[in-house]
């Protein structure tokens, strides 16, 4: 592949500058108000030689940065949900921290910010799904993915943004019609693949027209007052992930006519981490490579059982 070898052309920049470049393309101000990216390990006087990109920091995340020289980690989802008080090796954060300064390598969070931008994981999947006519859903989807707080649910209404780019939740056309069964065949071609099967719900032979997308755990939408005032936004199928029980069966019997298609979380995010990647090195200059780990944290199910 010659990455060793292609990265030599590229200049030693600071932190600071990849950190500053990443908040003008993706300001941290426009992130949910639970959520906090940004550089969460390093220093802006740093060096970064090469940029690893990855969904989690995990701990294999970590040494896959080591062992390929990456001094810089651009993760999709953070290492941090909640308020810390702690950073001991008592933690497997607090570990993923100290292993993080010792080694000098910096921990960049692109989360929320970067999914309200067309560079996110839902307008990425509708661009690989070849969409067109994709638009924002943006008032319905400020209490988006990846929130641990069920708390949070409750600040729904009252939290919707004024922000004219917000991706999170995106709808659009396809080309062309396509089954049930043709869309999920073409989506689990599209995205990166991982022991987690793609899970559908609907009519294998229904054709489909207009999909919702949001990235990360969605069903927060199915059924809300919004869904429910425009007929699920018209929509012939929702995409998403983390889809409970019981939304999705409660949705499925107030629109059977509309369908809906679980991925693998991990691997509905990780199609947006090559536009990060290729913003950054072509104005900045910095080398960097995608994360060959799989961070879903499922690795086998009962399809792989020997029979
Ligand atoms: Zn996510």
């Amino acid at each position: 592949m010659g990455l060793s070898k292609s990265s030599e052309k590229f200049a030693k920049i600071s932190v600071e500058s990849v950190v500053s470049f990443l908040d003008k393309l993706y300001p941290v101000k426009n992130s949910e108000i639970w959520d906090f990216p940004g550089l969460i390990i390093g220093s802006a006087d740093w060096e970064v030689d090469k940029i690893l990109y990855a969904v989690d920091p995990t701990v294999e995340v970590i040494d896959e940065a080591v062992e390929k020289n990456c001094n810089f980690i651009f993760t999709h989802h953070p290492l941090f949900f909640q308020a810390q008080h702690q950073f001991s090796s008592a933690s497997f954060r607090g570990r993923i921290a100290n292993q993080l300064i010792d080694k000098r390598i910096s921990l960049y969070c692109g989360h929320t910010n970067v999914d309200k931008s067309k560079d996110g994981a839902s307008f990425s999947l509708a661009k690989e799904l070849n969409l067109k006519n994709i638009i924002s859903l943006n008032d319905y989807a400020d209490n988006s993915a990846d929130n641990y707080s069920e708390a949070n649910a409750a600040n729904f209404h009252a939290k919707r943004t004024s922000a004219s780019d917000n991706y999170l939740a995106v709808s659009g056309d396809l080309k062309s019609e396509q089954t049930l069964e043709e869309l999920l065949k073409n989506l689990s071609f599209l995205i990166p693949k991982t022991p987690s099967p793609l899970r559908c719900s609907g009519q294998k032979n229904k054709k489909i027209k207009k999909a919702v997308i949001i990235s990360g755990s969605g069903d927060y939408i199915l059924n809300s007052d919004e869904a429910i005032q425009t007929n699920f936004f018209g929509a012939d199928v929702f995409i998403s992930s983390d889809l409970r029980h019981h939304p999705v069966l409660d949705f499925r019997q107030t629109y059977p006519n509309v369908a809906v298609i679980d991925v693998p979380h991990f691997s509905g995010e990780y199609i947006c981490l090559g536009n990060i990647k290729d913003n950054i090195e072509k104005s900045l200059g910095a080398a960097g490579i995608l994360s060959n780990i799989i961070t879903d944290p499922y690795n086998f199910t009962s399809l792989d059982l020997a029979k």
